[in-house]
């Protein structure tokens, strides 16, 4: 067994990944089918929404100057000539002193600025005269007992989206309520990037498959379902066919999948065992191999043919750590997304000190001390290594020592990423 003969730095690594990261091809997609899906397009409206002027409140549809100087004690009347409905207009004009019901979203008819909520009208006639029986009947007259001004609760044509404005970027995931919005601007179908097709092979004799109860000297597969999950949180369509034994042929044949990218588990390093990256080098290029950071240094990566092709150790805390470090990073780019860790992060203050050495990246789990957010206060995990998985699920999150840093003292305020 050898060693690295030198490992290079976090920065150099990223800086030769990033310089072959690009989106995918784009693929139109139903509108059904686009929720987190990234835009390769821009998204520019060519309507107007709502396409007509509404009513923005249950009432009376008039023009403003017939309510003019109307309260409880001059009450003034109103001939109802007929209703607005959402869907169904009032065709005709609307004069003066003369009102439409009309309820929320129903347009506006000809004639009307304003609605007179219904609490501001009164049905009740004062005297019963003849005529105010015959208006009754006919339930068309009623009284304003107060003045809107021109506007009033109404929603004018374009007010939610007006033609011409540009609705989504380009590079924007797409939310839920994005697909309403754009359905309402008549849009069905979108230009979404590709999601890239990740193959996950994960090596190890000892190996039994994920969810089997470990015996003898066997472990279960812990990276297979870790790295699935983080490849779909991360946009790419999962390859997981089976395990894959530390043997030549297999792993090459695994190598050669039809994918955008291959994550290898297992067997990165420079042991006898370790086989990836020797398969690597001869039949593709091995570009990165053995890298400044703990946990995670016998991590490597290169490309073979258009493949991008990760090699993540397999103890799992390294392998979780390369993963949000390299491939991930590959996969959120090749589907358009943002390079930047899909984590949110909060500054706290380190209860016990964290101590890295100068020339190598640290990546320490820590706990909230008490509640979360800004002000709240973090301690360091204690664990021996990157095979005690379960520091991560004890972990909220972790926070980044760089490699020009010797640690943080107890009481430092520290960046801290949170788990998602
Ligand atoms: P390797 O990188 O193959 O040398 O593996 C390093 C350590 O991680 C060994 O103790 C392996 O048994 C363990 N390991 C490798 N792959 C997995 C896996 N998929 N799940 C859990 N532990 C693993
Ligand atoms: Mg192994």
């Amino acid at each position: 067994m050898r060693g690295f003969a030198r490992r290079q730095s976090v920065e150099s690594a990223i800086a030769w990944l990033d310089a072959q990261l690009r989106p995918l091809d784009p693929e139109p997609v139903p509108l059904r089918m686009a929720a987190r899906r990234v835009l390769a397009e821009s998204i520019t409206s060519n309507v107007d929404v709502p396409g007509f002027d509404r009513a923005t409140m249950d009432g009376y549809a008039l023009a403003a100057e017939s309510t003019e100087g109307a309260t409880s004690y001059n009450r003034l009347p109103l001939t109802v000539i007929g209703d607005s409905l959402p869907g169904r207009p009032f065709l005709d004009h609307v004069g003066a002193g003369q009102a439409v019901r009309i309820m929320t979203g129903a347009p506006m008819p000809q004639g009307c600025d304003a609605v007179l909520p219904a609490e501001f009208v009164d049905s009740a006639e004062a005297t019963s005269t003849p005529e105010a029986s015959r208006y009754r009947a006919r339930a068309s007259r009623v009284f304003a007992v107060a003045a809107v001004s021109p506007g009033k609760h109404v929603g004018r044509r374009g007010e939610d989206v007006t033609q011409g404005t540009v609705l989504l970027p380009l590079g924007r995931r797409l939310r839920p309520q994005d697909l309403g919005v754009l359905s309402s601007i008549g849009v069905e179908q979108v230009h979404v990037y590709r999601r890239p097709r990740v193959r996950l092979v994960v090596t190890g004799n000892e190996l039994l498959p994920a969810g089997s109860r470990p015996h003898g000297h066997c472990i279960s597969d812990a990276n297979g379902p870790m790295l699935a999950a983080l490849v779909e949180r991360d946009g790419g369509l999962v390859d997981f066919p089976s395990l894959v034994p530390d043997e030549h042929d297999a792993i090459l044949d695994s190598l050669y999948t039809e994918v955008d990218v291959v994550i290898v588990s297992g067997g990165s390093s420079v042991g006898v065992e370790d086989l990836a990256p020797t398969l690597l080098a001869s039949h593709g290029e091995l570009a990165v191999h053995g890298i400044a950071m703990r946990p995670s240094s016998p991590t490597g990566f290169g490309r073979l043919e258009h493949r991008l092709v990760f090699l993540l150790p397999g103890n799992p805390v390294s392998c979780l750590c390369a993963y949000d470090f390299f491939a991930g990073r590959a996969i959120r780019a090749l589907g358009g997304q943002s390079k930047m860790w899909p984590y949110h992060s909060i500054i706290a203050k380190l209860t016990r000190k964290i101590s890295s050495p100068i020339g190598r990246l640290d990546y320490a789990r820590v706990r909230l001390a008490r509640e979360s957010g800004f002000g709240g206060e973090v301690e360091p995990i204690a664990v021996a290594g990157a095979s005690i998985l379960s520091s991560t699920t004890r972990a909220d999150g972790f926070v980044i020592v760089p490699a020009d840093s010797e640690g943080f003292a107890p009481g430092s305020e520290v960046e801290v990423w949170l788990y998602g």
